[in-house]
């Protein structure tokens, strides 16, 4: 399956992750900080996901309106809560840093939908797309588990 590695707007194209394929020897990978692009830790103790502490995200979309999200930490788990307001799983969310209202930057496309988006959330205090983990912006896609952007880029190189 060849294609283009991006999309008409000029954005890298996710290809939907099987999170099945590595077969029972998973090692569970926890994060315990992830940045926005201002640098601000979106991890919050406060919240539990799945047993760890979560991601916290602003949502606001059309239909959902504003409110607060929390994503399971733990990559490859599409595990979420929604701490306020009410979240439409099937709505493309703008998500943005709670602390400072900064839209999450965007990796690329997601094949779930013509607009969806995978957004990133760095893995430390600088904006390095490589050393992230992104996500689909649509909660019921398979892509809203968190995966490494850094794998998704390599992939996309090893095709062209
Ligand atoms: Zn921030
Ligand atoms: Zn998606």
């Amino acid at each position: 399956m060849p294609g283009k590695m991006f999309d008409d707007r000029g954005r890298l194209k996710i290809p939907e992750m099987n999170h099945e394929r590595t077969e029972g020897k998973e090692i569970e990978v926890v994060l315990n900080a992830v940045y926005c692009p201002e640098g601000h830790n979106l991890i919050s103790l406060d919240h539990l996901v799945s047993g760890y502490p979560a991601i916290v995200v602003k949502f606001s979309g059309r239909k959902s309106g504003d409110g607060l999200l929390a994503l399971s930490a733990i990559l490859g788990n599409s595990a979420y809560d929604v701490l306020e307001g009410e979240a439409n799983p099937d709505e493309m969310l703008d998500l943005s840093c709670p602390h400072c209202g900064t839209p999450l930057d965007v990796l690329g496309s997601c094949p779930c939908n013509t607009d969806a988006v995978t957004v990133m959330a760095y893995l430390y205090p600088v904006k390095d797309p490589r050393q992230a983990i992104a996500f689909c912006n649509v909660l019921s896609c398979p892509n809203s588990a968190l995966f490494r952007s850094g794998e998704i880029i390599r992939l996309e190189q090893g095709r062209t």
